[in-house]
């Protein structure tokens, strides 16, 4: 399937929480979460029964988009937490927290995770020094993230993390941002994610 490119407050909407997929406005009372509350469309506002499967899907949903990525690759990252030691679901989200495009994200060098995946699809991230231009590509304890000397006066970078320093930042990563960098120092637990999952109920889904 192709990329959404519609309305992403929808998205949203459609989840019921805010996923922060816009940047600054979702700090602010412009968020749509905060206006209209209900799904969008014509049938938004009436009862619907929530089946099993409907609430399944809905969870896998509000993940899959919350780190914008399409559902192939989704099944990809479910599978490779299936073979992990540990719990899957846990194994699910820390995998998901630990793609680079959201670490770029989370150490507040960008407004939301599509920016992040900008900016490192476009090569202006370095990973323990090498540029790293895959957003997928899996960061690990220890690993510093880092902006390339030659984009540190670019003024989206600059904006972003003139904004970003007033939000709450994850405790899993140490974020310099005088020097546009963060360094993870360990790896992410469930309650780094910050929005209402129920990983387990993913698990379920995709074992049916
Ligand atoms: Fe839109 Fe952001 Fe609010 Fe989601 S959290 S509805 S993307 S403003």
């Amino acid at each position: 399937m192709a990329n959404y490119r519609g309305p992403v407050c929808r998205i949203c909407r459609r989840e019921g929480v805010k996923l922060f997929l816009k940047g600054t406005r979702c700090m602010t009372d412009k968020c749509a979460i905060e206006r209209r509350s209900y799904p969008p469309g014509q049938h938004g506002q009436s009862r619907s029964r929530a089946t099993d499967y409907s609430m399944q899907l809905r969870e896998k949903q509000k993940l899959r988009r919350m780190y914008g990525i399409q559902e192939r690759q989704f099944r990809g990252i479910f599978k490779r937490a299936e073979r992990q030691a540990g719990v899957t679901g846990e194994n699910l989200l820390a995998l998901l927290e630990r793609r680079l495009d959201n670490v770029v994200y989370r150490s507040g060098l960008a407004l939301s995770r599509k920016q992040a995946r900008q900016f490192v699809t476009h090569g202006h991230i370095l990973v323990n020094g090498r540029k790293t231009d895959i957003p997928s590509y899996t960061t690990g304890v220890g690993d510093v993230i880092q902006v390339r000397p030659r984009s540190l006066e670019l003024l989206a970078i600059k904006a972003a993390v003139d904004v970003t320093e007033s939000w709450p930042m994850v405790t899993w990563i140490d974020c310099d941002r005088a020097a546009l960098k963060g360094t993870i120092r360990a790896l992410p637990a469930k309650d780094d994610i910050g929005a209402p999952v129920n990983e387990q109920v993913v698990v379920e889904l995709y074992s049916r």
